[in-house]
């Protein structure tokens, strides 16, 4: 079975970890979000490209949920010493992969050809891409302004209230042919548990991938990164709430209109559902461990069967 998964950073490498436990590896393709990509210090940072990588590798840090386990800070710690830009925290072992990427970059590869080596490098067996090898950036109108994504999220802690999420680049780039492929070859599109907006908007931005999953003749199932109305961590809730009219599972699918044919919901929600305009999966999903993960995988994947 192919199964292609839309991931952001966190709480989708933990879905995909899941994903790659339960199917075969080489069966899976991940397309993930580049709009929070970030020049710092010189170096091309894909957090959530990286935080895929890093979960499907096994070198993760699960506690902090992003990074590389193990991680130490004196680059940085030297950074900030000298008065350099150190808002953005890049660990010593995180910083070496930047600059292979960085160097790969400005030797003209592509993002996705430097994402496959590093993969192979990993030994990580499931396909990793970006969604665009374009720039493409996400941008968020707020009261106190137009901020770029890592300057409203890490710089101002994603403390302002978004107007307006807006995809620059977005219009021009072209989607990753491989991913265009991979959509059409799947038996099951996932789009994981990630921000509907910071992290799936993106990848949905992309006009061939959206038309690849408009066009889709196979199930596409989206797993709500809510539980009980809220975010397990960051700013979903907050964003669904001002962008979309609540945080209920209605509002979530709404973010996917015409895109998914159902929607995974937490036990929590499970009275919640009665204008749901998706099939509804209920189930637990937390995933606060390898058989949490596990069992949200086969819920999702379980959609195919049905
Ligand atoms: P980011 O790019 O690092 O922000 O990561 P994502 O967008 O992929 O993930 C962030 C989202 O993951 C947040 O909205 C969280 O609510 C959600 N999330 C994190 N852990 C879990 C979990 O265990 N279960 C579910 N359902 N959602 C989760
Ligand atoms: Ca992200």
């Amino acid at each position: 079975m192919n199964v292609v998964v839309l991931s952001g950073g966190v709480g989708g490498a933990r879905f995909v970890r899941g994903v790659v436990d339960v199917l075969d590896a080489s069966d899976v393709t991940v397309i993930g979000n580049v709009g929070d990509d970030v020049e710092v210090l010189g170096v091309h940072v894909s957090p959530d490209l990286d935080s895929i990588l890093y979960a499907l590798a096994g070198v993760n840090d699960e506690e902090r949920g992003w990074g590389r386990a193990g991680e130490t800070w004196h680059a940085l710690d030297t950074v900030r010493e000298l008065g350099g830009e150190s808002w953005f925290a890049l660990g010593d072992r995180d910083l070496g992969l930047h600059l292979v990427r960085t160097q790969a970059l400005r030797a003209g590869r592509s993002l996705s050809d430097v994402t496959q080596e590093l993969c192979a490098a990993f030994g990580v067996e499931a396909r990793l891409l970006p969604a665009t090898d374009d720039e493409l950036r996400t941008w968020l109108d707020t009261p106190a302004g137009s901020f770029a994504f890592q300057e409203w999220f890490v710089a101002r802690g994603h403390r302002d209230d978004v107007d307006a999420v807006r995809y620059v680049g977005a219009d021009g780039a072209r989607p990753v042919p491989d991913a265009v492929e991979a959509l059409a070859a799947a038996d099951l599109i996932l789009v994981a548990p990630s921000n509907p907006y910071v992290s799936i908007g993106p990848i949905l931005a992309v006009a061939g991938i959206r038309t690849a999953l408009v066009d889709r003749s196979v199930p596409c199932v989206a797993i709500s990164p809510l539980i009980g109305g809220r975010a397990v961590k960051g700013p979903a809730d907050r964003m669904l709430a001002r962008l979309a009219g609540g945080t209920r599972p209605v509002h979530v699918a709404s973010c996917y209109s015409g895109l998914v044919d159902a929607l995974v919901v937490d036990e929590a929600d499970a009275q919640d559902l009665d204008d749901l305009p998706v099939r509804a999966i209920v189930t637990r999903t937390l995933m606060h461990d390898d058989a949490a993960r596990r069992s949200l995988a086969e819920a999702a994947l379980g959609a195919v069967a049905a």
